[in-house]
């Protein structure tokens, strides 16, 4: 996630611990049991601020215990996301990213010459968001809106 550092360093990892309580709960209530398993995906979860992609989950939960199941974790990613708890955007490659929640829902810029990823918040994306509204009658998931360019470090080397 190095490649991420410019903005997600600014976001604050979700830290509460009653939060992630309350999350175990609802998966409970969700028919999931609480294995060691999905217990290891919320500690991983609890230590990640901004942007970790599910193979990124898988990785983690396997250097901590070789025996994680990929399908379970991506599983878990999801109704955790059905329970507001973390959101998927898409990266410059289309592979899902998710967000830890609490976090206002945001667009991205995504550098195609060093990787960084830009938020962008719900007020910058406002104009270009309205504007489609009105044009096309179309509603904008801000989450899955990722705009691909060059940082101002990095040359332009396509189009
Ligand atoms: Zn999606
Ligand atoms: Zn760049
Ligand atoms: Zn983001």
């Amino acid at each position: 996630m190095s490649d991420d550092a410019p903005v997600e360093s600014a976001e604050a990892p979700f830290e509460t611990a009653q939060a992630w309580e309350d999350a175990r709960e609802a998966l409970r209530e969700r028919g999931l049991r609480w294995t060691p398993q999905r217990r290891l995906i919320l500690d991983v979860l609890a230590q990640t601020s901004g942007h970790i992609t599910g193979a990124e989950v898988v990785e983690r939960c396997r250097a901590r215990d070789s025996a994680t199941i990929p399908s379970t974790v991506y599983r878990t990613l999801d109704v955790l996301e059905q329970l507001g708890y973390v959101r998927h955007s898409h990266g410059a490659d289309g592979r899902e990213e998710y967000h830890v929640l609490p976090r206002s829902e945001h667009a991205h810029l995504r550098c195609l010459g060093c990787g960084a990823a830009f938020d962008i918040e719900r007020d910058e994306a406002a104009e270009l968001v309205g504007r489609l509204g009105a044009s096309r009658g179309f509603t904008v998931v801000l989450s899955h809106v990722m705009i691909g360019g060059y940082c101002p470090g990095c040359e332009p080397s396509e189009r």
